[in-house]
C-alpha cells in the first residue's frame, strides 16, 4: 500500500495540491487548506493523472454539504455516475440512500458523498493501485475542506486506502478506527450487500455502531 509520501513523490503532484504534512490531530478549525472547492471541482474535471481519463465521460467529484458531519467514501463511479457526474445515483445508490434514511440522514442533509476514484474504470474493473494513488490528492484534499467529523468507508477499496491496510473487510468492520484523529467506521459497500443480502444485517450493526460514534462527539467546532 502507498504512503501519502510515495503519492506525492512519484506522481509530481502540482503545488495547489500539495497537501501539508499529515497532522496528527484532528483538524482544527483554524486550518486553512491551501486550495478551495473551485480549484478542487476544476482539477478533477481536468484530470488526466491517470489512464482512466481516457475513458471516462467525466470526473465525479462528489455531492453534498460541504460542511458535513459524515464523509463516505465509495470505491469509483460506475457507468450511471460516469453519466450524470453524481456519485452513487445507480442501484448501489438508492441502496446507500436507504442505509441513510434508517439513521436518519439524508445526501446533502450533514452529508458529503465521495469516491475513492474520481473516474469510472471501464466496465466496472476494480481500481488499480496507480489510480488510487493519482486521485488520492483528491480525497485527501476533500477530507481537509470538509473536516468531517465522522468518516465510513464503503467496501474494501475505501477502507484499505484510507486506513493504509491490506486487511480484510470482515476484519476491518465492527470496530472504529481513527482517521488523522478522525473516527472512521468500515462496512460493506452497497453494491456487495446488493447480492449478499445475509450482510445487510453486519452493515446495520456498522451503522448502528457510526450513528453511536457520531452521537458521543462533541459539536463541531
Ligand atoms: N459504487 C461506488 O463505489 N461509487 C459510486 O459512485 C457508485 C457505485
Amino acid at each position: 500500500m502507498l504512503s501519502r509520501d510515495d503519492v506525492f513523490s512519484e506522481l509530481g503532484i502540482g503545488p495547489v495540491w500539495r497537501l501539508r504534512e499529515a497532522p496528527t490531530a484532528p483538524p482544527t478549525p483554524d486550518a486553512s487548506p491551501a486550495y478551495d472547492w473551485e480549484q478542487l471541482a476544476d482539477a478533477v474535471a481536468h484530470c488526466t493523472k491517470c489512464k482512466l481519463s481516457t475513458t471516462r465521460t467525466q470526473g465525479v467529484l462528489g455531492v453534498g454539504d460541504r460542511n458535513a458531519d459524515w464523509l463516505i467514501v465509495g470505491e469509483a463511479p460506475g457507468a450511471d455516475e460516469d453519466a450524470q457526474g453524481e456519485p452513487f445515483v445507480g442501484q448501489a445508490g438508492k441502496l446507500l440512500d436507504a442505509m441513510l434514511g434508517a439513521i436518519d440522514l439524508a445526501r446533502g442533509n450533514k452529508v458529503y458523498i465521495t469516491n475513492v476514484l474520481k473516474s469510472r474504470p471501464p466496465g466496472n474493473r476494480n481500481p488499480e493501485p496507480d489510480e488510487i494513488a493519482a486521485c488520492m490528492p483528491y480525497l485527501l484534499a476533500q477530507i481537509e475542506l470538509i473536516r468531517p467529523r465522522l468518516i465510513v468507508a464503503l467496501g474494501r477499496f475505501a477502507a484499505q486506502t484510507l486506513l493504509q491496510t491490506d486487511e480484510a473487510i470482515a476484519r476491518l468492520r465492527g470496530r472504529v478506527h481513527q482517521y488523522q484523529g478522525v473516527p472512521l467506521i468500515v462496512t460493506y459497500h452497497p453494491a456487495y450487500l446488493l447480492r449478499n443480502l445475509p450482510d445487510k444485517a453486519r452493515a446495520w450493526e456498522d451503522l448502528c455502531l457510526a450513528r453511536r460514534t457520531y452521537q458521543s462527539l462533541a459539536p463541531k467546532s
